[in-house]
């Protein structure tokens, strides 16, 4: 498999679960992004790795059925409170669980790495509620897909439409069983710098961390928060905007180098269902905007359709159009920040000290020079 620039791998480990001889590991780079390294003593040549990687081959998406567009707010309070906007991925999930089903999606680990574990109870699958703004480690998700289609099971893969389009591609076909329910993306960040990020959290309130969240709704008017809750009592809330990392990852520079040419993001879904926040609802149907969140719920199958009539009875559903409801969001090409290729460049020579950097000098813009270089300096 030839990659022959940073921006044809997304990272997806569609090669890595392909792979015949196991030749395949995914390495971060400097920068903290995973990119597939091959073991030449073990590889063969087939060439699969490349015939399946959804960047070098793309997908050919089949036709959008009657694509439908919805503001949905889940019933009930208490899972509205703990999902990232109007609560819908919860209960797609309880569906398939209720039916014998398996859920596939993302989740922290206990030291707040994301990945992508298989649920096939309540417990593992609450974990994955609620966006983590880091790409997911996805292991040897689709061979294990594969294995419970294999079995007749009943699937939902949650994921980033780079992740539906692996899945899709390692299958080679359309199964019956499977339902996949793509997030609107606006590009996955880096997980050395989470890491890294969390630690100099840690230091500052010098506590091991206990829980994190990106979407935290205990700022008043649904605004997108990082919570941080720490050993010691502490917690850090801030509106993510005005958080080192959250202010790096709006701002399209904590994003990897393949999303601003992504394929799928496109209104030409990839997944059975798509799932976003539903921004600007307030200018749209003012009642229906109580400032807890609302998401927007694009069906785009047949197969969509039919799993969202089965619950729809748990949420509040207003039926609107493409045009409102992608007036305040984004899909479609990422501008790249034209800051992006110094911030790596210094972020590489000085490490996390420049995420701090790169916000005071852009937010507050009064940072001395002479602190800077001194940072610079005493990183080296
Ligand atoms: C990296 C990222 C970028 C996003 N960008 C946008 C955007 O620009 N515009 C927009 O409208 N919405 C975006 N979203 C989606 C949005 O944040 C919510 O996930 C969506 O509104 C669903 O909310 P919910 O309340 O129904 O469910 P939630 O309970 O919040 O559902 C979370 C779902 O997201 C999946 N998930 C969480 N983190 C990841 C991850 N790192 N990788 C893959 N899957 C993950 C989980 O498996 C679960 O299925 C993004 C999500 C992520 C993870």
């Amino acid at each position: 498999m030839k990659i022959e620039t940073l921006k044809e791998c997304c990272g997806c480990a569609a090669c890595l679960n392909k792979c015949p001889k196991n030749a395949i590991v995914m390495k971060e780079n400097k920068q903290g992004y995973s990119y597939p390294d091959i073991d030449k003593n073990k590889c063969i040549s087939c060439g699969l790795c490349e015939k399946v990687c959804p960047i070098l081959n793309k997908l050919k998406k089949s036709k959008i059925q009657n694509q439908k567009f919805y503001a949905v707010k889940n019933k009930n309070e208490e899972i509205r409170s703990i999902s990232s906007s109007g609560g819908v991925f919860n209960e797609i999930a309880d569906y398939f669980l209720q039916n014998n089903g398996v859920v596939y999606g993302a989740i922290f680990t206990k030291d707040f790495k994301v990945k992508h574990i298989r649920a096939e109870n309540e417990f593992d699958k609450n974990k994955m509620r609620g966006s983590k703004y880091v790409q997911s480690d996805i292991q040897d998700v689709y061979k294990n897909i594969e294995s419970d289609l294999k079995k007749n099971k009943q699937v939902l893969f949650s994921g980033t439409p780079c992740q539906i389009a692996a899945v899709k591609k390692y299958l080679g076909k359309e199964e019956e069983n499977l339902v996949t329910c793509d997030i609107i993306c606006h590009g996955v960040s880096s997980p050395k710098v989470f890491r890294e990020y969390l630690k100099m959290q840690s230091k500052k309130f010098k506590s091991e961390i206990t829980s994190v969240s990106f979407r935290s709704k205990k700022i008043k008017g649904f605004v997108q928060s990082m919570e941080i809750e720490f050993k010691n009592g502490q917690r850090y809330l801030q509106k993510l905007y005005k958080d080192v990392y959250g202010y790096s990852f709006l701002n399209e520079i904590l994003i990897r180098h393949s999303c601003f040419d992504c394929p799928y993001s496109t209104i030409n879904r990839i997944g059975d269902i798509t799932l976003g926040d539903f921004w600007g609802i307030e200018h749209i149907t003012k009642s229906f905007d109580d400032k807890k969140g609302v998401s927007l719920v694009i069906i785009n199958t047949n197969k969509g359709k039919e799993i969202f009539n089965n619950i729809k009875d748990n949420f509040q559903v207003i039926e609107t159009n493409q045009g409102e409801s992608l007036k305040y969001n984004r899909i479609g090409k990422i501008i790249k920040s034209k800051n992006y290729e110094k911030f790596w460049k210094r972020y590489e020579k000085v490490g996390i000290a420049y995420l701090s950097i790169y916000y005071y000098k852009k937010y507050i813009c009064a940072i001395p020079q002479k602190l800077i270089n001194k940072v610079k300096v005493g990183k080296k």
